[in-house]
């Protein structure tokens, strides 16, 4: 095995407690780990050198939170919205149709082109969920094709309740059948805990059925408005309780000292004109906070983390270093995963190169491709 040297780093970001930052750096990777950091005239020799130009680099993003597994095309949704008219999750049924009709090849070529275009971006490690299909096979099939492309499938059969179908029956499905075909493929559950899906008591159902079968637990909740889904989240030990868009002081209190993640996903907000997350408040409370790109073909049709970052800087009251923090090790905290989303000696060399002097550049340059190059080996 061959050890590589990334040399002349203009800023090296390693989420270390105590050197987060190295300026004029070099990174030693051996067998696929980070072996050494530090200031560049001091670097061991290495079989191989990359020159990093000077640039910032950074962990790699992970993005815990996308919905890849989809077919079909939803800008005239957004373009409605965008002369006004507001957004209902109901929109999903429509994926749903579209997702059942396409062939395997399609729905993992589709996904395949998703996680490149993110990869590119910078994102190195992505959770994606099923939801699109909501039938026990058409579910099964969904987590299948994800766990071909990632090890953070999380199986999403309670993401609405499918056309023509009562809802009781619907919940024991999920809880039932869909489960024990969905789990040998996915590491997650996740319940979309809204108005106009599920209840706070369906939800509960949900996420315990899940976790006896072996999964972790996320939440979808507080996207539409304030939902108790933000408490019944840390109530069952979620990793993660994605959206966070409205919140209560209840809800503060809770996530505060919990186990729980805090998942914010701007995309949403941008592409529906929703109110932005308060960033600063969560922080401000001790929340640990996360960004992810909730990469979907309804209310987010993006993979760029690069984006997130610029918008939680911009209108979300995060300063650029916590919003690299949220995006990679914040990420990583709400997969529970310590071996990605830091660049800390043993961490997995999941890594971006920026064509750029510092990480400051993400929001300060948005929509600008900074992305040079990605290791993830
Ligand atoms: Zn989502």
């Amino acid at each position: 095995m061959t050890t590589t040297l990334i040399d002349n780093i203009g800023l090296l970001v390693t989420h270390d407690e105590e050197r987060p930052e190295i300026a004029g750096a070099a990174v030693l990777i051996d067998n696929g780990v980070v072996a050494w950091s530090g200031e560049a005239h001091l670097a061991p020799a290495a079989d191989e050198r990359v020159d990093a130009s000077g640039g910032c680099v950074i962990p790699g993003f992970v993005d815990s939170h996308s919905h890849l597994i989809f077919a079909g095309d939803r800008s005239d949704e957004f373009e409605a919205r965008m002369a006004g008219r507001r957004y209902e999750a109901g929109g999903i049924r429509r994926t749903v149709r579209l997702t059942r009709e396409a062939s395997d090849e399609q729905l993992l070529a589709n996904a395949t082109r998703l996680v490149a275009e993110a990869r590119a971006q910078g994102t190195t490690t992505i959770e994606i969920k099923s939801g699109y299909g909501l039938s026990v096979a058409d579910e099964q099939r969904s987590v299948r094709l994800a766990s071909t492309l990632t090890n953070e499938v999380t199986f999403l059969g309670a993401h609405v309740v499918p056309e023509g179908v009562d809802r009781d029956s619907y919940v024991d499905l999920v809880t039932g059948e869909m489960l024990a075909a969905c789990a040998p493929y996915a590491r997650w559950i996740d319940v979309f805990c809204e108005t106009g899906a599920f209840t706070v008591d369906e939800s509960r159902r949900i996420l315990e059925s899940g976790i006896a079968a072996g999964l972790g637990a996320r939440v979808h909740a507080g996207q539409l408005g304030e939902s108790a889904g933000v408490q019944l989240a840390v109530e069952v030990g979620a990793a993660s309780v994605d959206h966070c868009t409205f919140l209560s002081p209840a809800d503060i209190a809770a996530l505060v000292g919990s186990d729980t993640v805090a998942t914010l996903l701007p995309g949403v907000e941008f592409s529906t004109r929703q109110p932005w997350p308060d960033a600063r408040r969560l922080i401000d409370a001790g929340v640990t906070v996360a960004l992810a790109s909730d990469c979907n073909p309804g209310s987010s049709f993006t993979t760029s983390m690069p984006l997130m970052v610029a918008l939680a800087v911009r209108d979300m009251g995060m300063t650029p270093a916590e919003a690299l923090w949220s995006a990679t090790a914040g990420g990583a905290a709400a997969l529970r995963r310590d071996d990605v989303g830091h660049l800390r000696i043993g961490a997995r060399a999941h890594l971006a190169i920026l064509d750029a002097p510092s990480y400051v550049h993400l929001a300060y340059r948005p929509g600008v491709p900074l992305v040079k190059s990605v290791i993830d080996r």
